[in-house]
């Protein structure tokens, strides 16, 4: 970059540092604005100086999806962490793109309210959490969280602002620019503001753990649950990688099953589910207040099992462990210790097979299984060193591939060492990819945001 670029760029910007890397390109620079008219500053001037630029909320995911055919300058959101309005009377939250959602949580049950996003990374920001798209326990109750957002604003990569949708929740005019920011990972705009849709906190919920040892009663469980007149707010599987050879004992896992409301109804619903558990084979069924370890996070290595009981916490408010439950303790997130995580969707019906060529392919899930919605941890653990191959990981793919697509849904790569990324396809097929091109080639004509990061080199 030259020196007549970094003036360009203004106050806001400085010689990156080597935290500054995305998914290993190391950027030139990083700009920090202070709000949404800096962010439109900074992306004038480097589209006139022909800078590639990448969007960095808390930096938690950023080596999700492809590394970045250019990154020459990072455009750090975290300055952009304001609560703009809670309208509490009407469920409503405007926030910026840079606040976390851990921060928005706490300061919504401030108020006996929440939003139905789940971000159990401790940094993770709202715009980073739109861009990946990711949903976990709460999608079963309030959909995805393109369903949540009810309006926005971004930032073009030619710097000229742009909004749309408002904080009236029955708003249909316009192109629905927030449904298709979700999951963009930042190829198509930056995200400045979002307005959310927002629910009340439960006056009480009880999670009824069933553990597992496998696919064979898992699946079962989950249909009965989902099925039943019970009206459950998340339904999640976790089951760790099955047992090899060499290593000892059984896999233990957990079918939990989140019911919430008045206390009343809640605790009946509770005892409902937990006697439809026992009555489709669980033998041994938990309920408690609060989360188990785990609730919500990826098959990561060495997360503790569901099927463990929680331990006690000392009595505090429902919002207090509502918070706790959305933000646990932080772990090493930033690595899958060599493995492959995989993001696996399906139609319901479709989830024995899927657990099934899971299993056969060694690979840990835990997630939305009711939903559809499963992430899939291939090795390696101990013992497991195979696994790890580009070849075993290729396999395993296109088995969970042709299994996924067999039931209407697909298998993505979310993260992955560099061998693996580069031996498979990450994004798989795209039936739609003409039309996501088309897009791309109106928001960002050049090819500056992001580049080459998402599907088909986008
Ligand atoms: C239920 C659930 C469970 C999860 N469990 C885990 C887990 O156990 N472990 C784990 O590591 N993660 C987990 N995640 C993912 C985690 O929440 C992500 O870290 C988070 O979504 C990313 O936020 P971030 O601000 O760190 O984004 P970044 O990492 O900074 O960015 C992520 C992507 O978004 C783009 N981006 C960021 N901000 C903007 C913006 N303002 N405009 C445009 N593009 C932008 C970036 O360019 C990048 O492509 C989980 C997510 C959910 C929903």
């Amino acid at each position: 970059m030259t020196r007549d670029a970094l003036d360009a760029l203004g106050d806001v910007c400085e010689r990156a540092g080597p935290a500054d890397e995305v998914a290993g390109v190391r950027a030139a620079y990083v700009a920090r604005p202070g709000d949404a008219a800096q962010v439109a500053d900074v992306l004038r001037a480097a589209a006139a100086h022909d800078l590639a630029v990448v969007a960095r909320g808390g930096g938690t995911r950023l080596h999700w999806g492809l590394p970045p055919a250019r990154a020459d300058l990072v455009l750090d959101l975290s300055g952009l962490d304001r609560i703009v309005d809670h309208a509490a009377g009407d469920l409503v939250l405007i926030a910026e793109a840079g606040a976390r959602v851990a921060d928005v949580q706490r300061r919504l049950a401030t108020a006996g309210q929440r939003l139905a996003v789940d971000a159990p990374t401790p940094g993770a920001t709202l715009g980073g959490t739109v861009a990946t798209g990711h949903s976990g326990p709460s999608r079963l109750l309030a959909g995805p969280i393109k369903d949540q957002i009810i309006g926005i604003s971004v930032v073009r990569a030619d710097g000229t602002p742009a909004s749309s949708g408002g904080r009236v929740v029955k708003n249909v005019a316009g192109y629905d620019l927030g449904r298709l920011m979700c999951g963009s990972y930042g190829t198509l705009a930056v995200l400045t503001r979002l307005i959310f849709r927002l629910r009340p906190l439960p006056a009480a919920r009880a999670f009824v753990t069933a553990p597992v040892l496998g696919p064979s009663l898992a699946a079962p469980l989950i249909e009965a649950v989902a099925a039943a007149q019970l009206v459950p707010s998340a339904i999640e599987l976790h089951l760790p990688a099955p047992p090899h050879d060499d290593a000892a004992g059984p896999a233990t896992g957990a079918v939990v099953v989140l019911v919430e409301g008045a206390p009343a109804g809640v605790a009946a619903r509770a005892a409902a589910v937990r006697d439809l558990l026992r009555r489709t084979g669980a033998e041994e069924v938990h309920v408690r207040a609060d989360a188990p370890p785990g609730w919500g996070t990826l098959p990561t290595q060495g997360l503790p099992a569901h099927g463990l009981p929680a331990p006690d916490l000392p009595a505090h408010s429902l919002p207090a462990r509502v918070v706790a439950a959305q933000a646990p303790a932080a772990q090493d997130l930033r690595t899958t210790g060599g493995g492959t995580l995989l993001r696996l969707t399906f139609v319901r019906s479709g989830l024995p097979a899927v657990l099934s060529a899971a299993r056969d392919a060694g690979a840990a899930v835990s997630g939305s299984a009711a939903a559809g919605v499963l992430t899939a941890m291939l090795g390696p653990g101990p013992g497991e060193r195979a696994m790890a191959t580009p070849e075993h990981v290729a396999a395993a793919l296109a088995r969970l591939r042709t299994v996924c697509a067999r039931h209407g849904g697909g298998a993505i790569v979310l993260d992955a060492p560099a061998a693996v990324r580069d031996a498979v396809d990450v994004w798989g097929p795209v039936p739609a990819l003409d039309l996501m091109r088309r897009v791309k080639a109106q928001f960002d004509p050049a090819h500056r945001l992001s580049p080459g990061r998402f599907v088909g080199g986008i």
